[in-house]
């Protein structure tokens, strides 16, 4: 389970890896800097495109293309010619929010969350998108809305926020997008950090990256019992997702956001992509479909 650097990006706050199985390339962002990265394994290369916004997170989209979170609202991208169409735009009355996190559910729904960019206020909500472009609010109060994801029959969804230390798991009824039934799934103890992106894997246990733990641990959702950890070279781990030909392979983002120049001296590979072999394998990722 050995991490590896395999992308020194120096990124301030990468974040959303999402492998696009078909592209066989992972998309990831730098939040603040309205980055999106395209990451090619076979050649290394990693592209970069300007958003003009803070993004918070991005899918592929069935069509083609991605779609994104950004502040200002969620759009769909045309990968070749970089133009943004806007989709909705949930929050024109809160300027001190943006998107984080975020991801498309086995229906094709876009779910994604914001938060106050101070990290103050609960103004926060999480929001899905369905394919007919109707916009709906699952979940309001939210601090830092983080990681989500499903259960592998995609009955129930997982959700991090991430003041809470707490995965939440929710009923999620797949033919209208709804939440029922909220109860703790995980309680991640202090000394592991914070949680904050998650990924769910063909067994259905989930992978919560550690915020000022250095890790990504592995949790039974049933229970809340840590099954695994493995440690990363950076204090600040934000999101793992599985990818790769065979999705064997787990990609994680890493940040350099808040850290002191002693703390960036002890970890400078802070802020890069990295990869380790989980020993399990991920379900693929799911797209939008609009
Ligand atoms: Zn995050």
């Amino acid at each position: 389970m050995q991490p590896e650097l395999i992308l020194k990006a120096r990124a301030e706050l990468a974040e959303g890896p999402v492998w696009d199985a078909r592209a066989g390339r992972l998309y990831w962002v730098d939040i603040h800097a309205g980055h999106l990265h395209v990451y090619n394994p076979a050649s290394g290369n990693d592209l970069r495109l300007d958003l003009g916004a803070p993004v918070g997170c991005v899918a592929p989209a069935r069509g083609g293309g991605l779609v994104a979170a950004l502040k200002g609202g969620l759009v769909a991208v045309d990968l070749a010619c970089g133009e943004l169409e806007l989709l909705a735009d949930p929050e024109p009355d809160k300027p001190g929010n943006r998107f984080n996190d975020g991801k498309c559910d086995p229906a094709g729904r876009f779910l994604a969350g914001s938060m106050d960019d101070a990290e103050q206020d609960a103004s926060g909500a999480l929001y899905s998108l369905a394919p007919d472009r109707s916009l709906r609010t699952l979940l309001t109060g939210l601090r830092i809305s983080n990681g989500l994801g499903w259960s592998p029959d995609g009955a129930t969804f997982y959700h991090i926020d991430t003041p809470t230390r707490t995965v939440s798991a929710y009923d999620y009824d797949l033919a209208t997008g709804a939440l029922a039934h909220p109860r703790p799934a995980v309680t991640v103890p202090p000394e592991l950090g914070w949680p904050d992106g998650m990924a769910v894997d063909a067994e259905g246990m989930l992978w919560v990256a550690l915020w000022g733990g250095g890790a990504v641990a592995r949790f039974d959702p049933s229970g809340g019992r840590l099954l695994a950890k493995v440690d990363l070279p950076a204090l600040h781990v934000t999101c793992p997702t599985f990818g790769g030909a065979g999705l064997d392979e787990l990609y994680v983002t890493t940040a350099r956001i808040g850290l002191s120049p002693a703390q960036l001296a002890a970890a400078p590979a802070s802020g890069g992509l990295f990869r380790l072999h989980p020993g399990v394998h991920g379900l693929p990722a799911f797209e939008f479909a609009g």
